[in-house]
């Protein structure tokens, strides 16, 4: 039998190849998914100023202990106050100011009572909205300092609030911009050079003649470089010639990884696993997984002696995603700062019988769905790699381990929750 190499030395092998990428300040809008590379402190306190929680009445509590339904505490309203302006005066005993939620806490006062606590509505439905009410009835006793926000409540000066390492998600750009910064310091996003290879390949968009197929991996690699966080950098389509593929390849190592797909197994025609060769070096290219087994991976020399990544994918559509994800996936999200890049995994009962019967890592296109609490697991359908409309259907893929030959109905399974599918596993 061929020896296979395992997955876990294909990968381990891989990504000691690969290392964070320079940090670079980037507009903090632009950061999502990435990798903080800085310590973020705050430089002032978040809140920066005490503000009121509520719509309602700032007051003095000592002034409305012991307001009932039956005991109403009356105050005088001396002033207004609404969110992004200053108090003009300070709260006195017996008075009160009418405030809106966040705006500046006036001076004296220390509490503030809720519309729904005082007569504010009862009054306004015989006034004309113009009119000011002089004077405010409060029915409820608030408990002191309720519903004020304290200045740093949230953050105090000089705290620690994100540490490098973080990876931002839509909340962390919210607390950069809380903290009134416009840009964050970032691993930066790793530029993907992706070129497909075949005679047969024709671009969508194009007549298609006899003979040729579109191109689908440029796309589904790009899009999948996308989804984890590189800039793909689409390169084309490369003949099955040497000249043609050193040209296009050459136009590809002014990036940080290349990615080329088909032309590593042992066809005639399969010159990349060549040219890798020649021009390069090349760690591996047969993996114990199904599918995906052709995989090639190595490096490139550019001009300038940088020694430029290069992944070889399988032809075949599916073969080529599955690969990406297992491997091209990781490389690229370390690139981008990761410390963890395994992917989110569920365990799920199968509903079918799945056999696995050469020695390699399966890796099943499943449609995964929850019933009580529980996931269930079935095949898309006919496994065969360049099905892609079944991994249309798959929001998982059903990992077999190499050394289990089958799996029958109701056994567990792990399932690898495919990226942007986790909405369609409820
Ligand atoms: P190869 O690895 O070159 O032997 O290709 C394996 C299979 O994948 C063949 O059927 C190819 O036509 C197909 N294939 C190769 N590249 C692509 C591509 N970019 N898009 C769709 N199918 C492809
Ligand atoms: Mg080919």
């Amino acid at each position: 039998m061929e020896a296979l190499m395992s997955m876990e030395e294909a990968l381990e092998r891989m990504l000691g190849h690969f290392r964070a990428l320079e940090a670079k300040d980037t507009p903090i809008l632009e950061t999502l998914g990435q990798v903080l590379a800085e310590d973020i402190y705050a430089a002032f306190d978040v809140p920066p100023m005490d503000n009121s929680a509520m719509d309602g009445y700032a007051v003095r509590a000592s002034d409305t202990s012991g307001a009932a339904a039956e005991f109403p505490v009356s105050l005088d309203i001396i002033g207004q106050v609404a969110a992004g302006h200053l108090p003009e005066v300070g709260v006195e005993p017996g008075t009160a100011v009418r405030i809106m939620t966040g705006a500046p806490m006036p001076g004296g006062a220390d509490t503030v009572v809720p519309f729904e606590d005082t007569d504010e509505s009862q009054q306004r439905e015989s006034m004309l909205t113009s009119e000011r009410l002089s004077k405010i009835r409060v029915f409820k006793e608030p408990t002191a300092a309720a519903n004020v926000r304290r200045s740093g409540d949230d953050v105090r000066q000089g705290a620690l609030v994100l540490k490098a390492g973080t990876l931002i998600r839509p909340s962390e750009i919210g607390v950069m911009a809380t903290l009134g910064l416009a840009a964050a310091r970032v691993y930066r996003r790793p530029r993907v050079g992706i070129l497909a290879t075949g005679d047969e390949l024709v671009e969508p968009g194009q007549p298609l003649g006899p003979g040729q197929i579109y191109d689908a991996n440029s796309y589904s690699i790009a899009s999948q470089v996308r989804q984890c966080g590189g800039e793909p950098v689409l390169l084309g389509i490369a003949k099955d010639n040497i000249d043609e593929l050193l040209l296009k390849i050459s136009t590809g190592l002014s990036t940080d990884f290349l990615i080329t797909s088909a032309g590593v197994s042992t066809g005639e025609y399969d010159l990349v696993k060549d040219i890798l060769t020649k021009h390069g070096w090349m760690d591996f290219w047969r993996v114990r997984m199904r599918p995906g087994k052709p995989i090639a991976f190595g490096s490139l020399k550019a001009g300038d002696g940088r020694e430029i990544p290069h992944m070889g994918l399988p032809g075949n559509p599916v073969s080529s995603m599955i690969a990406f994800e297992q491997f091209a996936r990781p490389a690229i999200m370390k690139m981008l700062g990761y410390k963890d890049t395994t992917r989110l995994v569920i365990s799920a009962v199968l509903e079918q019988r799945v056999v696995n019967d050469d020695g390699r890592r399966f890796f099943a296109r499943a449609i995964v769905s929850k019933r009580d609490g529980e996931y269930y697991a079935r095949l898309t359908g006919p496994q065969g790699s360049n099905i892609l409309t079944s991994m249309s259907r798959a929001n998982g893929l059903i990992v077999i381990p190499e050394d289990v030959q089958a799996v029958n109905p109701g056994e567990r399974v792990q399932v690898q929750v495919l990226a942007g599918s986790e909405d369609l596993l409820t």
